[in-house]
């Protein structure tokens, strides 16, 4: 169990799904850089917390709640949360978590609300079977199911978060495709380290026709050039 000055936020478990480098260049490095993609899913946490808690028949609507699991060391809120009552008291409520672009290839935004949801369990002593992601493009709600595979992970993440957090080591560039929508790409130049292993393959290329040179043998592994 961790205990309250050990909680670390849910959305450092969001970035860390997303890499490990970002994670640590927000968290460790304090870098940020806010991009079009960004700018538009803060003003809509924005918007989304700036709205009273209201009833809309047999659903109570909790915005912007605040969340916490001891066992995993988070802390955060969720951007809405709905409690049925009236003839529907004894349902579980439903964390809706707002993301203002279209869903991921990559699952963060699962992550992030299964730790919700694992955060809202603990602190009411209940099971949920799903949560809901509302995204903006297009306007609809997604369901979640919170199954064992992404509390697993989820779990996983958040102890490996703690982890990283006490070795305060921000891991080296690794490009990949996500890399693309990264609103770091700017500062973390994982480009650098594509080219640095072009490169590698590059030297490795010349030796080995170095080698060949020298025994007679033209081989047949020509140089490449770095890009
Ligand atoms: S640019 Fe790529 S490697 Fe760098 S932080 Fe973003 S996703 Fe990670």
């Amino acid at each position: 169990m961790f205990s309250e000055d050990d909680l670390l936020p849910i959305s450092a478990l969001q970035h860390l799904a997303f890499c490990e480098r970002q994670w640590a260049l927000i968290h460790l490095e304090q870098a940020w850089s806010e991009n079009a993609l960004t700018a538009e899913g803060r003003i809509l946490h924005e918007k989304t917390h700036e709205e009273n808690n209201e009833s809309r028949g047999d659903i109570r609507i909790a915005r912007s709640l605040r969340l916490h699991s001891f066992r995993l060391g988070l802390v955060g809120q969720a951007d809405v949360v709905e409690f049925p009552s009236g003839s529907l008291a004894g349902f579980p409520p439903k964390i809706v978590e707002y993301k203002h672009g279209k869903p991921k290839a990559i699952d963060c935004d699962e992550v992030q609300l299964c730790a919700q949801a694992m955060c809202l369990e603990e602190m009411m002593g209940l099971h949920m079977d799903e949560a809901e992601l509302f995204y903006g493009k297009p306007r609809r709600r997604h369901v979640v199911v919170l199954s064992e595979g992404l509390r697993e992970r989820t779990e996983t993440l958040a102890f490996r978060l703690h982890d990283l957090t006490e070795a305060t080591l921000t891991p080296r560039a690794v490009w990949s495709k996500r890399c693309e929508s990264c609103s770091l790409i700017e500062i973390c130049l994982p480009g650098i380290a594509k080219g640095k292993k072009s490169a590698v393959r590059y030297l490795r290329s010349l030796i080995l026709s170095s080698l060949a040179g020298e025994s007679g043998d033209d081989g047949g592994d020509s140089a490449e050039t770095p890009s």
